[in-house]
């Protein structure tokens, strides 16, 4: 007896790879064939199980994926929730715009979430990256301010959130969805401590949606492959595009250049300084990279 169900996968250890479908998780084999195509399943993928009575249930096929990471391993991620404080530790635009830009590039939709918005204004970080077209939430564990919201942008998503534990990620965490603490902690004693090390991804129900974490996870660790090449750089900046293909020279590198939309439209207050000083800073990086090295 057997039966087709569909699934995502919420995570894979060992080989065995737990599938929620609408009548519960399923521990599932991939089927051969996968290794052949050197194709590992990953959390986040949407998946085609057959659940078997007295046998393994398999992973049949995997639907085509809108993108998907390599640290920490995660398929189909629909929002990077870039955490960072108004103060202690001070934010870095140039980290900021470096995940905005490889969020973009991927596929992924950035918010910028602001934390201790009690202890100080969050209106400058705001104004910068709303007027770059990126959504960004100003949010408070200790006020509530912006907690709703970002609960409704998470709601029905799957996210990744990046933020070192000063920014008060987990406080924040916690605050968006109090049954979180419960799920990790259960996690993490199954797996026993020594186990924290291994960068396993797992999806948790969270907001509505899921959050993609590991036990001690912080940061995105970015790799060659998130690299972007200089000429797709400037589409990584949602406030560039309107001006793309406007500027003078059909060569502009968007730097400095004489008769550059970007550069006038920074003149103009339209794109935030910061945002273009970002920009340049990885147009030198990438320029030096190769596309054989990706
Ligand atoms: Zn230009």
């Amino acid at each position: 007896m057997s039966e087709k169900q569909n699934g995502l996968i919420l995570k894979g250890i060992g080989g065995f790879y737990y599938v929620e479908t609408a009548l519960g998780i399923y521990e599932c084999k991939a089927r051969g064939a996968f290794r052949k195509q050197k194709i590992t399943p990953l959390a986040g993928d949407r998946v085609e199980i057959t659940v078997n009575v007295n046998q393994e249930n398999t992973i049949d096929s995997i639907s085509e994926r809108s993108n998907f990471l390599v640290r920490p391993p995660i398929a189909n991620v629909d929002i990077m929730a870039i955490v960072v404080a108004t103060k202690e530790p001070k934010p870095s635009t140039l980290i900021i715009d470096r995940l905005t830009a490889i969020a973009v590039h991927k596929g992924i939709e950035p918010v910028v979430v602001v934390t201790k918005s009690d202890l100080a204004s969050s209106e400058e970080l705001c104004a910068i990256y709303s007027k770059a077209g990126i959504k960004t939430v100003a949010v408070s564990s200790v006020t509530g301010e912006g907690i709703d919201l970002l609960k409704e942008i998470l709601s029905g998503k799957i996210s990744v959130f990046t933020g070192n534990s000063a920014v008060g990620k987990s406080t924040l965490l916690n605050a968006l969805d109090s049954s979180l603490d419960l799920q990790t902690g259960e996690y993490s004693e199954k797996l026993g401590r020594g186990r924290h090390t291994t960068r396993q991804v797992e999806l948790f129900k969270f907001c509505g949606g899921y959050l993609a974490d590991t036990p001690g996870f912080s940061s995105l660790d970015f790799e060659k492959s998130d690299l972007i090449l200089k000429d797709e750089l400037a589409y990584c900046f949602p406030e560039f595009e309107k001006h793309l293909g406007n500027c003078k020279f059909s060569t502009c590198t968007h730097t400095c250049e004489k008769g550059c939309r970007i550069v006038e439209a920074i003149e103009a207050g339209e794109i935030p300084v910061s945002r273009h000083n970002s920009y340049k800073a990885f147009f030198e990086e990438a320029k030096n990279i190769k596309e054989w090295e990706l």
